[in-house]
């Protein structure tokens, strides 16, 4: 079985549906093709300032969002970046094999401090893909699913294997990014050029999806749509309602062609109307499943303690193996 690693930062109260349909669905999908680690990452989670007690709880409404959408911890190893020491220790390593100017290359970094400005720039937010390299690297990963967003970052995974090999001798396995091209990139409901995020979105162009489903529903229905009314595909010159009819085939498993077809004649109103039916349907019990795992915190601490302790036992191997290669002495 191939292996996969991802990850999903805990930087908000609620997984948005991009980082559902892009992401966390193809997770779901994949533990019973893949040998599979998923974590909540949350060392990258404090690069942009937080709170620590809003980091804990959105670290365990994470991980409850998971299970509630899936994630089955008896076919899947999650677990937490913090509770695995190995993910700094590798990063740093590789950070010294990282240019400078590589690392200030990434579009992610470029968006992300201009946004913030200089002074609250931290250097972590500079390094963060480097130590997203050691996540992925430290278990060998052959795939990495992940949104379009995130495939300059893989880039650098690969760059950074490969020369680590070259170096120090065959050590990491180079993995590839698995991208599903449908849902690789939501946009932004009122900004459809825009990919949707946790930290960038405006309120009323994220769904959230542990919000109240009658404010989702508000919003899909006054989501921007484009000039002319046929419902068309067309990202370049429709970008609102291809959204939208990509929200819309992923959620139902149904074909855009089909729906183009159901929809042939009718109004963006209709097409809203129902996309909001529908996503309200698929909330509903995601919403339920997550308040039950965040009921009972002890218990999910410890499925997550036994995740750590089975991604450790990767981790841990692939980082003696980079240590010795690197030249660091053995401890006795
Ligand atoms: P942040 O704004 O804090 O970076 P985010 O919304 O980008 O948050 P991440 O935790 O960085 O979310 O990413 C988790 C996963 O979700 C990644 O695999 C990422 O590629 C994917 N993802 C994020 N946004 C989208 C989107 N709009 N469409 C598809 N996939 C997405
Ligand atoms: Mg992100």
């Amino acid at each position: 079985r191939p292996r996969v690693l991802s990850g999903i930062q805990p930087t908000a109260d609620s997984f948005h549906l991009g980082n559902y349909l892009g992401a966390v669905r193809n997770w779901v999908s994949m533990q019973d093709t893949h040998d599979a680690f998923y974590c909540v990452v949350d060392l990258h989670a404090i690069t942009m300032g937080h709170d620590p007690e809003t980091l804990r709880n959105r670290s365990r409404i994470s991980a409850a969002q998971l299970l509630a959408l899936g994630l089955d911890p008896e076919r899947c190893t999650l677990f937490v970046q913090s509770h695995v020491p190995e993910h700094a220790q590798l990063g740093w390593v590789l950070s010294c094999i990282t240019g400078f100017g590589e690392a200030g290359r990434m579009v992610q970094f470029k968006d992300k401090s201009a946004k913030a400005g200089q002074d609250s720039t931290t250097v972590g937010l500079f390094t963060y893909p480097i130590l997203q390299a050691a996540d992925i690297l430290l278990y060998q990963a052959d795939q990495v699913p992940v949104g379009e967003d995130q495939r300059q970052h893989l880039e650098l995974t690969r760059d950074l294997a490969q020369r680590f090999n070259t170096r120090f001798g065959k050590t990491f396995n180079v993995p590839s990014a698995y991208i599903v091209k449908d849902t690789a990139k939501i946009t932004d409901l009122q900004d459809p050029t825009s990919k949707m995020s946790k930290s960038a979105s405006s309120p009323n162009g994220l769904i959230e999806l542990l919000e109240d489903p009658a404010r989702s529903a508000k919003k899909i229905k006054s989501a921007v749509t484009d000039t002319g009314r046929e419902i068309l595909y067309d990202e370049v010159n429709k970008p609102g309602i291809s959204n939208l009819l990509t929200i819309y085939a992923a959620l139902t498993s149904r074909a855009i062609d089909e729906l183009l077809e159901a929809y042939e004649g009718r109004g963006y109103g209709d097409l809203k109307k129902d996309l909001a039916e529908v996503l309200v349907e698929f909330v509903k019990p995601i919403q339920e499943r997550t308040r039950l795992y965040l009921d009972d915190p002890a218990q999910l601490d410890k499925v997550l303690a036994i995740g750590a302790e089975k991604a450790r036992a990767v981790s841990a191997a692939t980082l003696a193996t980079a240590y010795r290669n690197v030249g660091f002495l053995s401890p006795v």
